[in-house]
């Protein structure tokens, strides 16, 4: 099987995947099976469909090819920001100033979607609340205010520093300025995972795991075949993000072209003084900074920093990784710059050509998610919702994010050409001026 090289391998050393109790592994599917409705793969999208679709009163059978919360949801910077990658551009541009609007307003509903779930469910998945965005420039500053000034426009409240009041906010000789909401925050994101997947379970949801769907035949009823078994059922949802076409190459290969794997990498610290953390980041936000290959970080419930960023294009992970992530954490907070660090992983980012989500259907009973774009941590319970409330027979959410156009990335499948990363390369010539 020609997996996306080094992506297994990029989960091998995960703060999170130490700081979970997996339960045993389910078994794979060895059995021929009848479902209202079979979704494809175990990540926030394709849980949080099931666990909706369930909570309708219909039968789900989730496929997932490797283990529950494996891929990106179990791995990213556990990041749950409001709004869209792509920004309001898109939305405003394609679908009018009131859909946009609606857009707007779903985005804070995922925010809301997670913590309702999190209560309903009883997960304990380190949520905290509060969010920092930074610049470290005085060009990206006015940019970063100009976004902050639209965030208040849209009626969430920002609070402003810059200059001798930046360590209000963050206390880092990097930044010039930042802006703190209260929306957007943080969470363990495998912890979730793992969270919805019960709740998916005892909703009535049967999950088999090593089961990677290799074909599906399309139709009234489709049938999605495994190794050793296969699911028929009325309706599918395609939740495998940059994976589903390496485990099933002709499950949708017309949706495929439209996201782009884009790696990127997170280091986990030893833990750190608890007093130094509140220090560094008071009040315990999540940060981002304003520049085209971003900076992400945050302290664990164990104050660890995990700190992410840098990303290949290639699908190839750079070399000296570790090396290279202490130096951009060491600009950050140079006091950690000696501090060991104790994990690296990474993992692949579903990128749309705008930026802009991809949700649609294939015929009128296969829907697809993808284009998440590095917001997925919160869009994903959303889409999933949507998904639900489309086979229910109510699609007008959905189809706010569905008439959305999307172009294919040139070249190929899945697009890792050199070509691809030198236009990129322009991007990041941006972020040093
Ligand atoms: C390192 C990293 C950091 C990130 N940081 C953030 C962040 O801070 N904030 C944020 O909002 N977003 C972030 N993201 C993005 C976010 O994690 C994703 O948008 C989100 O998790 C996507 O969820 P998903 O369910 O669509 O995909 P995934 O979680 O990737 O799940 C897809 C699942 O489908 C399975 N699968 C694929 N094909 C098949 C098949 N044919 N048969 C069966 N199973 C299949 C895969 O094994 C996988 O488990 C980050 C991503 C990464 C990799």
């Amino acid at each position: 099987m020609s997996l996306i090289r080094s992506d297994t391998q990029l989960n091998q050393k995960s703060y999170y995947e130490v700081s979970v109790q997996r339960p045993d592994a389910l078994a794979p599917l060895e059995d021929t099976l009848d479902a209202d409705v079979v979704v494809v793969g175990a990540g926030f999208s394709g849980l949080s469909a099931a666990l909706e679709l369930a909570q309708r009163g219909l039968s789900v059978v989730v496929l997932e090819a490797d283990r529950i919360g494996s891929g990106a949801s179990g791995r990213n910077g556990g990041q749950a920001i409001v709004g869209y990658a792509s920004g309001m551009g898109p939305f405003e541009q394609q679908l009018g100033a009131a859909d946009a609007q609606r857009a707007w307003d779903m985005s804070i509903d995922a925010i809301d979607l997670i913590d309702a779930r999190i209560a309903a469910h009883g997960i304990e998945c380190d949520r905290v609340k509060g969010y920092v965005y930074v610049a470290d420039s005085p060009r990206k500053a006015f940019a970063l205010h100009e976004e902050m000034e639209g965030l208040k426009r849209r009626g969430i409240a920002v609070d402003w520093a810059e200059g001798a009041d930046l360590p209000r906010l963050i206390n880092s000789p990097r930044y010039v300025a930042a802006g703190r909401e209260q929306c957007s925050g943080h969470l363990h994101p495998l912890k979730y995972a793992l969270g919805l997947a019960r709740a998916a379970q005892a909703a009535g949801v049967r999950i088999f795991e090593h089961t990677p769907v290799t074909a599906l035949q399309r139709g009234a009823t489709l049938v999605a075949s495994t190794p050793k078994g296969q699911v028929r059922a009325r309706f599918g949802v395609l939740a495998g993000n940059c994976m589903l076409p390496e485990y099933g190459p002709r499950v949708a290969p017309e949706v495929a072209p439209r996201i782009m794997p884009v790696g990127t990498y997170i280091v986990g610290t030893a833990p750190l003084d608890p007093e130094l953390c509140a220090r560094l980041i008071p009040r315990n936000a999540a940060v981002c900074d304003n520049n085209f290959v971003l900076d992400y970080f945050r302290f664990s419930a164990d104050a660890r920093l995990l700190f992410g960023g840098r990303v290949s294009y290639t699908t190839r992970t750079p070399t000296r990784l570790e090396d290279l992530m202490r130096r951009r954490m060491g600009l950050v907070f140079p006091q950690l710059g000696n501090v060991p660090i104790e994990y690296v992983w990474g993992g692949f980012v579903d990128i749309s050509m705008n930026r802009a989500p991809d949700f649609g259907r294939l015929g009128d009973n296969l829907y697809y998610l993808q284009g998440f774009s590095g917001h997925g941590v919160a869009l994903t319970g959303l889409a999933g919702k949507l998904v639900a409330e489309a086979v229910a027979g109510q699609a007008e959410r959905f189809d706010v994010y569905a008439r959305l156009k999307h172009r294919r990335f040139p070249g190929g499948a899945l697009l890792r050409t050199p070509s691809l990363a030198l236009g990129m390369l322009w991007h990041r010539l941006r972020d040093v001026l």
